[in-house]
């Protein structure tokens, strides 16, 4: 059954002010995109886990696909803290359908544009971006998630092209992505990233099943089996595994704007039916224990988009520093999970059903909070930046 969108954003703090119009402008054409081809629907697909591909084209329309990208190469050109109001209102539609914008954007277009030569640049960005290809990107494998310098799949020198082996898993939009960016190493164990195309021999993408989270965003395996891959698709210009956390650094940006989008609708949802829901001849807004979480959501709230505006800022000029991106993705996922979980008390009983947004939302963000750098690795990231110790290993 399609469902009517009533979403009010919450700005308790006046942040508009701080918006100029173009970002204003951006975030109510992605705000009503999203109210208008998400919202009816997303419930239904995520019950039945199955990805909405019919929104590819909605969303590359309405710039989620690398909007930072130069126009040149089909991008917006727009700033970060444009971005991240994308990303803001996408994911208070969904964080699948966030997860879908930022792996294309920050994940294979970013690399692309950052290490890729000017005939990649050229032969994939303007497609990429009206969604023409669609790519996802492998880094993680079965025995390699956190640590994935450790990574196995390896690439040789057979001549006249290289031969990929190994696997990765997790794959966001691998079951249907026409490229893949992925990560491997070479036969002197450093590390690089190289462009695979589906129908290259001996590359498949099965797809992973039973996930109780992010339900409408297909994930997949990228097995790969002596597939021949053309020398012209390794990107040249970064070896390393800062290749890969250069882009990990573009999505985390990304999700710690998102994620402040599936806090805010699930708060505006439990406000709305706290103040409508009676219970002992009184709204349950009335009462102080409901009180005291929606007081405590709307705090947390507006110190979280005070964060991520000010990151916006420093990203734009290129001084966001990757501990200040982690210190956000680790923040902003947090208060989004526990804003969830509170907000679907205050529904009691109705909050564990698909009338209401805050379930699935509550259920995405765990996921959310696995991806893209635990938020252990997260806590640690800036536990190194503040001590100068590392205590990963
Ligand atoms: C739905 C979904 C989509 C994803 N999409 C992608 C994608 O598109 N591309 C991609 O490459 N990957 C993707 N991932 C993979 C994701 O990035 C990994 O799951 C993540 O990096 C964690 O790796 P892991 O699951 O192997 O957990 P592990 O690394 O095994 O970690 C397990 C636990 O141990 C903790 N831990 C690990 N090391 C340390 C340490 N040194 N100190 C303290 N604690 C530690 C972690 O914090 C975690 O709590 C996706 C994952 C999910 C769930």
């Amino acid at each position: 059954m399609a469902k009517t969108d009533l979403f009010e954003s919450p700005d308790y703090y006046q942040l508009d002010e701080l918006f100029t119009d173009e970002h204003k402008l951006i975030r109510k054409s992605v705000r009503d995109w999203v109210k208008k081809e998400v919202s009816p629907i997303i419930e239904d697909y995520a019950q039945r886990a199955e990805f909405p591909k019919h929104l590819l084209k909605g969303l590359a329309e309405i710039g989620a696909f690398g909007p930072t990208i130069p126009a040149e190469y089909g991008g917006l050109g727009l700033d970060y803290t444009a971005y991240g109001i994308i990303m803001q209102e996408i994911e208070r539609g969904d964080s699948g359908i966030r997860s879908t914008a930022s792996v294309q954007g920050s994940l294979v277009m970013y690399p692309i544009f950052a290490y890729g030569s000017e005939d990649q640049k050229m032969k994939y960005l303007p497609k990429l971006a009206t969604g023409e290809l669609m790519g996802c990107f492998g880094l993680t494998e079965p025995d390699h998630g956190s640590d994935p310098g450790g990574m196995t799949t390896n690439f040789k020198d057979a001549g006249d092209h290289y031969l990929l082996n190994g696997a990765k898993m997790w794959i966001s939009n691998a079951p249907f992505a026409d490229i893949a960016i992925v990560w491997a190493k070479n036969e002197q164990g450093k590390i690089q990233g190289l462009i695979v195309e589906r129908g290259m021999e001996g590359f498949s993408t099965p797809e992973t099943h039973n996930k109780w989270s992010l339900r409408a965003s297909a994930t997949g395996e990228l097995v790969f089996d002596n597939v021949k891959v053309p020398k012209e698709n390794l990107l040249p210009n970064v070896s390393g595994l800062k290749g890969p956390l250069g882009c990990l650094n573009q999505a985390r940006y990304g999700i710690a704007w998102g994620a402040i989008g599936a806090a805010m609708d699930c708060y505006d949802t439990a406000l709305r039916y706290a103040k409508e829901r009676k219970q002992f001849n009184k709204p349950i807004a009335a009462f102080q224990l409901q009180q005291k979480k929606l007081a405590e959501m709307i705090t947390e709230i507006t110190k979280a988009q005070l964060l991520v505006w000010r990151l916006g800022i420093l990203k734009s000029e290129n001084r966001a520093t990757p501990a200040q991106i982690s210190m956000a993705k680790r923040n902003s996922v947090e208060i989004a999970l526990n804003i969830a979980r509170e907000a679907r008390q205050i529904l009691g009983g109705m909050g564990i059903t698909g009338e209401y947004p805050v379930m699935r939302h509550m259920a995405n963000l765990e996921s959310v909070i696995t991806y893209e750098g635990t938020h252990d690795i997260h806590l640690l990231i800036t536990g190194l930046d503040i001590t100068g110790e590392e205590a990963f290993k």
